[in-house]
């Protein structure tokens, strides 16, 4: 088990499914480079670079969920290029961060029209 496990909660729920977050290779993209995580859309899975932790952990599991909740893959898809995503999830991150008052339950519902 990697080291970071235990600090996670393991399941990420989102719109009634629920996504497992594991520790493991990710692969490479185009270039050659490592992924820092991927959303493998079948299995319902967040998968993490084992080498990460700390703030460089959260912020690649929140650009992961900001994918799932942009829909890729699904009949709903909006499209994000990863330049978007990538500023949604860090913005999201630090926003909460430096606003603990924002992270209390809403209501349930749509904020946008
Ligand atoms: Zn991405």
């Amino acid at each position: 088990m990697n080291h970071n496990e235990k600090y996670l909660p393991y399941k990420f729920r989102y719109m009634g499914t629920e996504w497992t977050i594991r520790f493991g290779k990710v692969g490479r993209d185009e270039r050659g480079l490592k992924y820092l995580g991927r959303t493998i859309w079948g299995k319902q899975e967040i998968r993490i670079n084992s080498k990460l932790e700390g703030t460089s952990m959260y912020k690649t599991i929140w650009h992961e969920i900001i994918h799932i909740i942009l829909g890729e893959h699904s009949d709903t898809q909006v499209i994000g290029t990863e330049e978007l995503i990538c500023r949604l999830s860090s913005g999201i991150s630090h926003a909460l961060d430096e606003n603990p008052w924002l992270q209390q339950k809403i209501v349930k519902g749509e904020i946008c029209p």
